[in-house]
């Protein structure tokens, strides 16, 4: 669970990023110079219903703990 940073709510969390008028996600990268090399993850948002502070994160860790 996920405590907001500014009003210490629990966020709702496992919200999709998504590119207004376009079916585009995003896809967080540690090395944007190679096609899909470095991908590490789809980026999930969680919002805080007190605030409405967004948090940004990667669902899985292991991926960049190797990168
Ligand atoms: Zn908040």
């Amino acid at each position: 669970m996920r405590i907001c940073l500014r009003s210490q709510f629990d966020m709702v969390e496992n919200c999709d990023i998504k590119v207004e008028n376009g079916g585009y996600g995003l896809t967080a990268a540690n090395n944007t110079n190679r096609v899909f090399a470095g991908r590490i993850g789809k980026p999930k948002v969680a919002t805080c219903p007190n605030c409405g502070e967004i948090s940004i994160y990667i669902e899985n860790t292991e991926d960049i703990k190797k990168a």
